[in-house]
């Protein structure tokens, strides 16, 4: 819901409306997602949800890679500790995996990939990041996810407001790139 509205808000500009599978009555095949990138995962969902809507689908895959893991967790960053383990001890796990590593090596980022597919079998993607690194603790109670331990400067993102964080997100840089792309498309 949340991701509707962001999205939503972003190509609103562009008269384009956005709909979830479940208001336009489509029931949407179960993807697995077995791509070993961002940018396969997302095409993964958009073009089955393409498929089954029979109109153009936006989908996004994201996570954080952690250079001193090499780019873990990446792709599998919901399902770091098990998928249903919850983000608190996630994210101790994470801080424990980098124990002893210095300031300067923690550095890491957040993913985020949009796939767009149309419905003449045509696709394309396009990727956002976001520069940060791993705290030593979890700070701040907004956002979601790995949002206590990702620090910007000296703040983590659970310390942004929505707006903030949106602004430099991975997600909002995404976004803003899917929007650009798209507003191509709609002039050509
Ligand atoms: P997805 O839903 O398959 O794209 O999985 C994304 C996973 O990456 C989430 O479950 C989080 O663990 C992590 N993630 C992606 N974006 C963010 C973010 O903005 N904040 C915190 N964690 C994020």
């Amino acid at each position: 819901m949340k991701k509707r509205e962001e999205l939503q808000r972003i190509l609103a500009p562009l008269g384009v409306n956005v709909v979830l599978a479940s208001e336009i009555g489509v029931t949407l095949t179960e993807v697995e997602e077995t791509g070993e990138t961002f940018e396969e995962n997302a095409l993964l969902k958009a073009v089955s949800g393409c498929r089954d809507a029979g109109i153009p689908c936006v989908a996004d895959d994201s996570g954080l890679c952690v250079d001193a893991l090499g780019g873990r967790p990446g792709v599998y960053s919901a399902r770091y500790c098990g998928e249903d383990t919850p983000y608190p001890e996630k994210m101790a796990h994470l801080i424990a995996e980098l124990d002893g590593v210095p300031e300067d090596k923690r550095t890491a980022r957040f993913v985020s990939v949009a796939a767009c597919a149309f419905p003449n079998g045509t696709s394309f993607t396009v990727r956002g990041t976001c520069e940060g690194h791993i705290g030593y603790e979890q700070r701040g109670d907004n956002g979601f996810g790995f949002d206590p331990v990702f620090m910007v400067g000296d703040r983590s993102f659970a310390e942004l407001s929505a707006a903030e964080k949106d602004a430099i997100s991975h997600r909002g840089n995404s976004l803003r790139k899917l929007s650009e792309k798209l507003k191509e498309i709609i002039n050509n």
